[in-house]
């Protein structure tokens, strides 16, 4: 690989600490979470757990394999592979430079990412193409809004390593199938934005309609109509879309070649029967697209209004390449989880239950009887019997409310009369009846009662709750 380190503007020019100063805080102030950021509370929780193990689900059934990289990278990553005029490195990337003077970035993608550890791990001596996914935080200084964070989780699928437009189908069937699970209705939003071969004439066609219109424009894509001007077509400002509507359209410029690949890729999707829409404004807004480029937007999508896609993705054919590996193609897509967990909880009744439902609650009166408690818990847990408790409380009557509270079907009470005995009384939560057992047969005769000795096969024997009571005495 090159010496890319060489390249980095800045990279050896700074070695002193940077550490910004920030103004003391006031005097008795109450911590707070930064601007933009967000907890995954633990309601939160079995929306989270779910999608990732669908995720996770999908990508094994399609042979995708995860990687993790890091949060932290070379900034120059990001502006060498994503682009420097892009948004999210120009504006919203969280860059620093580090005790050792390097300059570092938080990354604001995941796609270059994936690209250099391909690079860096030689993948490219695996058979082709090389599947990946990841399901991770990003960051971006972008200004909060709805649906908008600082930090926020994507998942992710990268295809390296392969031209073929049936594999551009066969990924975009993923992110359709995803949403799918959710029961969202989803539509691919398609477009191509064509090659090194056939881009540079659609680019000059698109200025010279742009430079004709150039005072209508937003002070943003005045300034991108010299840099970057196929981002003029991604704006959201009013009187910018509203010039998109005459603007040449990517797909009456390509290239035999591109073209092929654009209808090679729609008759795969009709076979696959995966709803889309040619729509020409999907240009995306990274340096590293290269033919084909979509995004799944909700299918009620109301016309003309601002969209609030779901995720989306491209080919990127010269980024391995870009960033310093041989000549690869690729392609991928990035879906927010934040996005898809509001839309999932906007459109569904089902709740999605965090913790399970205690097979049995221990309740207890005195410290003689809670130590007795402990081991039998101790005992139940390795039966797989889900326990709950609350052992730092007194009073039986309130612990069973707790019982009842968190629909718990069992409780075992131990009280001084049954440490007296040597019992457990067993009380079904549901009708009140209670029973007294040996202390040393508990364990066995709540799995009885679970049914647990059969449905999972393994007995809970014996001598697990008389180890606990015998380590006891
Ligand atoms: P992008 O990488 O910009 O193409 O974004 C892909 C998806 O990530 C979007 O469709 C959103 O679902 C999600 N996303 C992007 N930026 C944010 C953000 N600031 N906050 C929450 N989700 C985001």
């Amino acid at each position: 690989m090159q010496n890319r380190r060489n390249e980095q503007p800045g990279r050896t020019a700074e070695k002193t600490p940077t550490t910004p100063t920030a103004p003391a805080p006031k005097p008795g102030r109450t911590a707070g979470l930064l601007r933009g950021m967000k907890d995954i509370l633990p309601v939160d929780q079995p929306y989270w757990r779910r999608v990732s193990e669908t995720v996770q689900r999908l990508a094994e059934t399609h042979r995708f394999e995860r990687i993790d990289t890091p949060v932290l990278e070379e900034a120059w990553l990001f502006t060498r592979g994503v682009g420097k005029e892009t948004d999210i490195v120009e504006k919203e990337m969280f860059q620093f430079v580090d005790r050792s003077g390097d300059s570092i970035a938080l990354r604001p993608e995941l796609t270059a990412p994936v690209a250099r550890a391909y690079i860096e791990h030689g993948f490219v001596s695996q058979p082709q193409p090389v599947k990946l996914y990841y399901f991770c935080p990003l960051f971006r200084h972008d200004r909060p809004q709805a649906g908008r964070y600082r930090q926020f989780w994507q998942f992710g699928f990268e295809v390296i390593g392969e031209t073929h437009p049936i594999i551009d189908a066969q990924l975009i069937l993923i992110a359709y199938q995803l949403y799918q699970s959710f029961n969202l209705p989803v539509r691919i939003q398609i477009n191509s934005i064509g090659d090194s071969t056939c881009r540079p004439l659609y680019l000059k066609a698109l200025t010279d309609y742009y430079r004709s219109r150039k005072n209508a424009l937003c002070e943003d894509c005045k300034k991108r109509l010299a840099r970057n001007p196929l981002r003029l077509l991604d704006c959201k400002a009013e009187d910018c879309r509203a010039l998109k509507v005459d603007a040449p359209q990517t797909v009456d410029h390509l290239c035999e070649d591109c073209k092929n690949h654009f209808v090679a890729v729609l008759e795969y999707l009709d076979e696959l029967e995966v709803p889309y829409t040619l729509n020409p404004r999907i240009v995306r807004g990274l340096d590293y697209y290269t033919r084909t480029t979509f995004e799944i937007w909700p299918d009620d999508q109301p016309e003309g209004e601002p969209v609030q896609e779901l995720g989306g993705g491209g080919r990127y054919d010269g980024l391995v390449e870009q960033l310093g590996g041989r000549p690869t193609p690729g392609i991928g897509f990035a879906s927010g989880v934040e996005r898809l967990i509001s839309l999932w909880r906007e459109r569904s009744d089902a709740s999605v239950s965090g913790l399970p439902v205690p097979d049995v609650f221990i309740a207890q009166l005195g410290d003689p009887a809670r130590k007795l408690c402990l081991k039998l818990l101790q005992a139940l847990r390795q039966n797989n019997i889900i326990a709950a408790d609350c052992l730092s409380k007194d009073g039986i009557k309130a612990q069973l409310e707790a019982a009842d509270r968190i629909g718990a079907k069992y409780a075992l009470i131990i009280g001084q009369k049954e440490i007296m005995d040597g019992t457990v009384l067993i009380r079904d939560m549901e009708n009140g009846i209670q029973e007294v057992v040996d202390y040393q047969k508990a364990v066995v005769e709540v799995a009885k009662r679970l049914d647990r000795g059969r449905s999972n096969g393994k007995m809970a024997t014996e001598t697990t709750a008389s180890d606990a009571a015998h380590s006891h005495e």
